[in-house]
Order: structure tokens, then sequence, then C-alpha cells
């Protein structure tokens, strides 16, 4: 461990581009359902006096040469630092020796965006216009950056919990406050909720026919952003099935079926979406594999950067 490396935050900004981040969470999805991966549902527990979780998430891709395990905490009620922080740390998958270790929050803020971008392009009705962001923190600002590297927007509806919170994102991205959910999503071709909230906060009634929602809060078994009834009534795609069965609230609780993970829809396995006018939504839980490939991308940017 002479030689350990460390890449903070900022060599992370400097070098990660959604440009080359979106194809590399493709190829993430696609490998993890071509069961190219080892990566068992993340451990976690709860840490009750501030309300928050730690994770432990291992995985194995040898044909990538990747060893990883992202250390994540989540604290909900931080308010001067960051709620999502976590460490990276690389072992070389041949000899089991750690190498890097890379800082994890600007990885975690820009796969889960890249990832949903990916299931949007593979799901979503061609030419979206209309972009709705529920919440207004660090992924709602990420999935405005992740999706604007597909799609031009006409006009981004925003809305979150609290009112300077959400009208600040809105005139930065040069969007609409809104100031309910309700008005946010109505007419909304891509809809993405990105809150910390434990109950649901989209209801299906809000919903226009063949719109696409990446829902992305609500990673606990206890925890919903999407009304049940909407649940039931969409076509459900999520990034593994034995996350989704073991911590979506959204989906375990509202008992909607899961018509596919991502990954089979890029794989060529399923078709996506059937009809134009069908709503797609899909559950993001967040996968390892998606971390040690941001990882290792970060890794092979910098050292080509360092070398040219
Ligand atoms: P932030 O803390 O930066 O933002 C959280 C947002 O949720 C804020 O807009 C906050 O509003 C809002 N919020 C908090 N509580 C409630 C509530 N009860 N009702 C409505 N809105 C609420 O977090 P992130 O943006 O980093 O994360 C957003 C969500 O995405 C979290 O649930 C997080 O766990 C999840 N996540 C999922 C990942 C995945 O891979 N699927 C990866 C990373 C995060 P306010 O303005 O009042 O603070």
């Amino acid at each position: 461990m002479e030689h350990m490396k460390f890449i903070s935050a900022s060599q992370v900004k400097n070098v990660l581009t959604f440009e080359s981040l979106i194809p590399q969470m493709e190829k993430a999805l696609a490998k993890f359902s071509d069961k190219k991966v080892v990566q068992p549902v993340r451990s976690v527990i709860p840490v009750k006096e501030s309300g928050g979780f730690f994770g432990l998430m291992p995985s194995l891709c040898s044909e990538d040469n990747v060893l990883a395990t992202k250390l994540v905490s989540f604290y909900p009620n931080n308010k001067d630092v960051p709620t999502h922080n976590a460490v990276i740390a690389m072992f070389n998958a041949s000899n089991g020796v750690p190498e890097v270790i890379v800082d994890g929050e600007v990885i975690t803020a820009m796969r889960t965006a890249a990832v949903s971008a990916v299931a949007t392009k593979f799901l979503c009705n061609k030419n979206p216009k209309v972009l709705a962001l529920l919440g207004s923190g660090v992924q709602a600002r990420s999935h405005f950056q992740a999706l604007s590297t597909l799609y031009t927007f006409e006009e981004i509806w925003v809305w979150g919990r609290t009112k300077v919170n959400f009208e600040s994102l809105a005139s930065e991205l040069n969007g609409t406050a809104c100031h309910t959910a309700e008005d946010a999503v109505k007419g909304a071709d891509v809809i993405v909720t990105v809150t910390s909230s434990t109950v649901p906060i989209l209801k299906k009634e809000w919903v226009k026919p063949g719109a696409h929602i990446n829902a992305v809060g609500a990673c606990r078994p206890d925890w919903q952003e999407i009304d049940p009834e909407l649940m039931r009534s969409v076509s459900l795609f999520v990034d593994s099935r034995d996350a989704a069965l073991t911590e979506s609230g959204d989906v375990i609780l509202s008992k909607a079926d899961i018509e596919a993970e991502v990954g089979e829809v890029i794989l060529g396995k399923n078709g996506g979406r059937k009809t134009a006018t069908e709503v797609t939504l899909f559950k993001s839980l967040g996968l390892a594999i998606e971390d040690a490939l941001s990882a290792k991308l970060v890794c092979d940017l910098l050292s080509s950067s360092n070398s040219s």
C-alpha cells in the first residue's frame, strides 16, 4: 500500500463529463443485466441519531478488471455539508491489491443522472420538449445537466419543498418555478423525482399519457415518492430486479409488476416502450457497478490527461 493514490472531488469534476459518462453507464447497465457483474444488493445500516444510513456497495467485473466498493453515507438532514458523501475504493482485480481511493460525491451525483439519461434514451417518446423536476437539490441539478446532454428542452418546470430553493434552481436553469408538484408535471414529457420524501409526491392523475418518469429518490423499503396507483399503471423498468424488490418502497408497497431491467432493454432482450401513450417509469436505486465503472473512467481520463 506504499503507492496508494487518492483522487479528490475537484479532480473528478475536472475530467468527468456527461458525454463520456452516459455511454459508460449504458455499458454498466448492460453488463449488469448480462450477468457479467458479481454484486450483492447493497448492505445498509441505519444511523438513527441523525436519520441517516450508511451503505456498502461492492462489485466485481472481471471483463473490465474492476474490483471496487463504494462506502456511502446518506444524512438527509445535513445543511452545511452534502447529504450524500462517499468514497470508492478500487482494488487490482488480478491480485487484490488496493490501488486508488476516489472521492464518491461527484461520481454519485453524476452517475445517477447519467443512468437516468440512459433510461430516458431507451424508454421515452422521441423529441421530449418539457422537463419537470420535482426536487431542487444535487440530483435535480445533475439530472438537468445529463438530460440536456441528450435533449433540448423548450420548457423546464421545477417544484421542491422549500420555495427559496426551487425558485433559485428554476432561475438558474431558465425554467419556471411551480408552487405545486401538480403544476410542475402537467404536460411534462419527462418527469424526474429527486427528493428525500418518504411519502408519495407524484400522483397518477397529473401525468400525461406517453410521459417518461425517472424515479430516483425513496431508496428504502418503507419510503415512497410515487403514488402506488401510478406505480401499478406504468410500464415499470428498474436498474436491478433484486434491488427493486429489496430496497424500493415504491415497488414493494405498491406490488407493481416489473417489466424489465433497463439493461435488458439495452441488450435487446426486452422491447422497452410498446406504445406512444403508455407511461414508462424507471425506478433507480443505484448500482455498485455504476460507481466502479465511473471511478475506472475517471482513472483512465486522468492518466490520459497526465500523459498528454
Ligand atoms: P439533496 O439533499 O441535495 O436534495 C434533496 C431534495 O429533496 C431537496 O430538494 C429537498 O428539499 C427535498 N426534500 C427533502 N425532504 C422532502 C420532503 N419530505 N418532501 C419533498 N421534498 C423533500 O439530495 P440529492 O439531490 O442528492 O438526492 C435526492 C434523492 O435522490 C434522495 O432521496 C437520494 O437518496 C436519492 N438518490 C438516489 C440515487 C440513486 O442512485 N437512485 C443516488 C443518489 C441519491 P429542500 O429544498 O427543502 O431541502
